[in-house]
């Protein structure tokens, strides 16, 4: 499904549009000329529904050069070890991330509560995955003629990246789980989510310029996307918190 000149949703789950698994987060594939990017790879159960709405859109998967994750939950991490395998493309993901991605670490990563919690099949593991670039805060990516840059963003998790894309028609902020779709948020009972960190973030994200909003699930928002980052950062600014994105 093509949602701007550069940037693809090939798959996502049971919060947005059924393209794939219904644990999937949105997958995101950038295109510039000849280069793919795979921004978010999915929890890895639904890949050949992925694959097929790949060749819809006439994506080749051999031209992925480089695949990034928000972050290490397995709804966005589980598959970078499959999309890795499939298209050769160098898997990148934080300094914060690399250890739990490279050890398959589900307690890190949160996969022993979410499996409990019935988020993901009792049978559902986490293949490690070599991280190939562990990249820092600031760090800037070209994908053809447009550039990647990664901003840290912890609040949701430890670790957790936005990704700003620029250089094309429009500007997109991948945003992972930090921020939604009306100023909304996910706050998970888990030991690495913080409020503080949140609020810190989403200051960082106001202060961005960007046009559309790409999060990992749900609604997305082709124009004015940063009025979702303002909204949010008056919540915390107020002492208070965002809505939360979904009801856990
Ligand atoms: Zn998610």
């Amino acid at each position: 499904m093509q949602l701007t000149d550069d940037v693809f949703l090939v798959g996502g789950g049971n919060l947005a549009f059924n393209l794939s698994s219904g644990a999937d987060c949105h997958v995101y594939i950038v295109r510039s000329g000849d280069e793919l990017a795979v921004i978010d790879a999915g929890v890895g159960l639904g890949m050949d529904l992925v694959l097929a709405n790949m060749a819809r859109d006439g994506l080749d998967p051999s031209r992925v050069r480089s695949i990034f994750a928000t972050h290490y939950h397995v709804d966005h991490a589980g598959a970078l070890a499959r999309w890795r395998r499939l298209t050769g493309g160098r898997v990148h993901v934080s300094t914060g991330s690399a250890a739990a991605v490279e050890h398959g670490d589900e307690n890190a990563v949160g996969l022993a509560q979410a499996r409990k919690g019935g988020y993901y099949p009792a049978d559902y593991q986490l293949e490690p995955c070599p991280v190939d670039v562990a990249f820092e805060d600031g760090d800037r990516f070209p994908i053809g003629n447009l550039q990647l840059t990664a901003i840290a963003s912890p609040g949701h998790c430890n670790g957790h990246t936005v990704y700003l894309l620029e250089g094309g028609e429009r500007s997109a902020l991948f945003s992972g789980d930090c921020l939604f779709w009306g100023g909304t948020i996910i706050l998970q009972n888990i030991p690495d989510c913080s409020i503080p960190e949140y609020a810190a973030t989403m200051e960082r994200l106001a202060a961005l310029e960007f046009d559309a909003l790409l999060p990992g699930h749900l609604t997305i928002s082709l124009r004015d996307g940063k009025r979702h980052a303002e909204t949010a950062a008056n919540a915390f600014r107020s002492l208070g918190l965002p809505r939360q994105a979904v009801q856990l």
